[in-house]
C-alpha cells in the first residue's frame, strides 16, 4: 500500500463533562492512502464525528499521533498547520448550517480562494463556474442564496466548496444521511465520479452500513470509542470477524450480502454509556458469545490475514 495520506495512531480523545469523562476515542488507529476511501461505521455516539474533528484538526487529541503526509499535525502549530489545512476539507451532514445564508453561492465558493490568495478576481470567477459544473450545477447558481436551493443542490454546493482548494482528502460526515433516497444516490455517484477524476481520498462516515459498503475500499467499524474491525471492504463483508459487525449487518437487511445467510445475531441490551464503558471487551454486555475472558480482559486489535484487523478474543 502507498504511504498513508492521513494516519491516526493510538489516538485518544476524552471529553471532561459534569457527568464524568466521556471516552469518545480510545486508542484509535487507522489510516487512509492517497485516493482511497475509508468507510467509518458504527452506532450514534461511538466516536465517528470525533474522528472527523481530529482529522480536520478541529479538536486536540489527548494522546496519540495524527499524521498528514507523514507530518505530525497533532502538534504542528502556526504556519505549518495553516499550510496543511487546505489538504483536508469536510462535507457536512446539513449544508443549510454550513453555508452562510446571507452570502451568494458564488461568494461562498470564492471565499477560500480569497483567504488563500489564489488567483485574481477573473480566475476566481471562472474557477467558481467550473466547480459548479463539476458538481453538475448550472454556473448561474453562483448568484443564488442557499434558501433558493433544494437539499440536494445545497449538498452539491457544499461539495464544490470543499473542492475549491484542491484537497487531497475530504471528510464526509453523514454527508448524505439527510437526503431523500433518490437524491442520495445521485450525490453518492457524484462523490464516486469526483474520486475517479480528481483522485481524492475520502473518510466516509455513516451510520448506514449499505452506504458505507457502496463507497468504501476499506471499512472501519467502531464501537464505544474503539475500532473493533478494520479491513478491505470484501473481507469485512464476506469474512466478518467481529460479532458487532455481524450484528450491524443483521440489523440492516438492505446491506446484507444477498447470497449469504447470516446467523441471526441479536444485539442484547442497550448501548452502554461511554461515561462508563464495560470492562474487558466493550461489546461483551451485548454479545451472545461472550465468555469469562471477554468480561475480564480487553482484547487487542489483532491482525488476521494480510490486512484485516479485529478486536475480539473469539475471532
Ligand atoms: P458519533 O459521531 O459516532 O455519533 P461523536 O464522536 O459525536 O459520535 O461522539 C462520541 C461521544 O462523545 C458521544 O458520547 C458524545 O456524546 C461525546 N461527545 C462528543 N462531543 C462532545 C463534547 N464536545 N463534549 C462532551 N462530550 C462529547
Ligand atoms: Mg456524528
Amino acid at each position: 500500500m502507498n504511504a498513508p495520506l492521513l494516519a491516526l495512531h493510538e489516538v485518544s480523545r476524552h471529553y471532561h463533562t459534569q457527568a464524568g469523562v466521556v471516552r469518545a476515542l480510545d486508542r484509535v488507529s487507522l489510516d487512509i492512502a492517497p485516493g482511497e476511501t475509508l468507510g467509518l461505521v458504527g452506532e450514534s455516539g461511538c466516536g465517528k464525528s470525533t474522528v472527523a474533528r481530529v482529522a480536520m484538526r478541529l479538536t486536540d487529541v489527548d494522546e496519540g499521533e495524527v499524521r498528514l503526509d507523514g507530518e505530525d499535525i497533532a502538534t504542528a502549530h502556526g504556519r505549518a498547520l495553516q499550510a496543511g489545512r487546505p489538504r483536508v476539507q469536510m462535507v457536512f451532514q446539513d449544508p443549510a448550517g454550513s453555508l452562510n445564508p446571507r452570502a451568494t453561492i458564488g461568494q461562498t465558493l470564492e471565499a477560500p480562494l480569497i483567504v488563500h490568495r489564489r488567483g485574481n478576481a477573473g480566475d476566481r470567477q471562472s474557477r467558481v463556474a467550473n466547480m459548479l459544473r463539476g458538481v453538475r450545477l448550472h454556473p448561474d447558481m453562483a448568484s443564488r442564496h442557499p434558501h433558493e436551493l433544494s437539499g440536494g443542490q445545497r449538498q452539491r454546493v457544499d461539495i464544490a466548496r470543499a473542492l475549491m482548494l484542491d484537497p487531497a482528502l475530504i471528510v464526509c460526515d453523514e454527508a448524505v444521511s439527510a437526503l431523500d433516497v433518490s437524491v442520495r444516490a445521485q450525490v453518492l455517484n457524484l462523490l464516486l465520479d469526483l474520486r475517479e477524476t480528481l483522485g481524492i481520498a475520502y473518510l466516509f462516515i455513516s451510520h448506514d452500513l449499505a452506504v458505507v459498503r457502496h463507497m468504501s475500499d476499506r471499512i472501519a467499524v467502531m464501537y464505544l470509542g474503539q475500532v473493533v474491525e478494520l479491513g478491505p471492504r470484501d473481507a469485512v463483508w464476506h469474512h466478518t470477524l467481529h460479532p458487532y459487525t455481524r450484528a450491524l449487518m443483521a440489523a440492516a437487511p438492505s446491506a446484507r450480502p444477498a447470497n449469504r445467510r447470516l446467523p441471526r445475531v441479536v444485539m442484547e441490551g442497550e448501548l452502554p454509556s461511554p461515561l462508563d464503558p464495560p470492562s474487558g471487551c466493550r461489546f461483551h454486555t451485548r454479545c451472545a458469545q461472550a465468555t469469562y475472558l471477554c468480561r475480564s480482559s480487553e482484547p487487542a486489535l489483532r491482525l488476521h490475514g494480510a490486512d484485516h484487523w479485529v478486536r475480539c478474543h473469539l475471532a
